[in-house]
């Protein structure tokens, strides 16, 4: 039975890793084992920083800026982490965004802006990383959701709708792609101390353990994704007590 699963040898992927609960992932992978790939959107100083921590620590790592909504730069992303540590095995679709808006102030920008960074991410990622984990008949594929995805979350209806699509998405995906050796799940976590919840103080209150989630306590999510070949198109939830799914 592996618990903590041994990740040498494996290359991951997260996206959205230059801060937040992405870097935690990071992190997780590579103390596990994993070459690591940390990808960015804009903040190349942040990713930077934590591929030279990683390698300090005699971890393999480097930072790779796309824009993951677009599939131009998905596919030179994956192209330039297959010939510098090699196919992904391991892919975290993890880049989101959280335009905070009521009911009467969304637009539709807004909503086509979430949908392509919070749900199309994932679908060009893993489209583009399927070949390869076919090929060696293993892939790992797990899907930052959110409460959001169930409950009324704090961000509006089109982050809802992003992260409910995307559990549609890994259920879907799930199913066909078992046979092959590669597993597909989510974690949904809920109100998680990161740049995205900053300034919302008030949001613990709602929380039964009385604080945030640790980026920290997600990546122990994934990582128990990740050492279990049985277990497919499932929802790990953590959320401090909030709701029960
Ligand atoms: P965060 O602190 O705002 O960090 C977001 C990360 O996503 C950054 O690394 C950012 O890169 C990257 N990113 C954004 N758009 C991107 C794009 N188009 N292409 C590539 N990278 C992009 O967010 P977080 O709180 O860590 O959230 C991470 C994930 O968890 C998101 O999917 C979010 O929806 C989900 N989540 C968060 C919470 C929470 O309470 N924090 C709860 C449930 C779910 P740059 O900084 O370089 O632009």
């Amino acid at each position: 039975m592996i618990i903590t699963p041994d990740l040498k040898d494996k290359v991951a992927l997260v996206t959205g890793a230059s801060r937040g609960i992405g870097a935690a992932i990071a992190v997780a992978l590579a103390e596990a084992g994993a070459a690591v790939a940390v990808n960015y959107r804009e903040r190349a100083d942040a990713a930077d920083a934590l591929v030279a921590d990683l390698n300090k620590a005699g971890h393999r790592a480097i930072a790779v800026a796309a824009d993951v909504s677009q599939a131009a730069s998905v596919a030179r992303m994956i192209e330039h982490i297959r010939s510098t540590l090699g196919p992904v095995d391991i892919l975290v679709n993890n880049a989101g965004i959280a335009i905070v808006r009521g009911v009467d102030d969304l637009t539709e920008d807004d909503f086509d802006r979430t949908i392509t960074v919070n749900l199309k991410s994932a679908f060009l990622c893993t489209q583009a990383v399927v070949p390869s984990m076919r090929a060696k008949k293993w892939g790992r594929i797990v899907n930052i959701s959110s409460g959001a995805a169930r409950g009324a979350g704090a961000i509006g209806p089109h982050y809802n709708a992003s992260k409910a699509a995307m559990e549609g998405l890994t259920r879907g995906y799930a199913a066909r792609l078992v046979k092959d050796g590669i597993t597909v799940n989510a974690v949904a976590p809920s109100l998680i101390a990161t740049d995205m919840m900053s300034g919302r103080t008030e949001l613990a209150a709602r929380i039964p353990l009385g604080r945030l989630g640790h980026p920290e306590e997600v990546a122990q999510a994934v990582l128990m994704a990740l050492g279990n070949d049985y277990m497919t198109g499932q929802t790990i939830v953590l959320n401090g007590g909030m709701a029960f799914v």
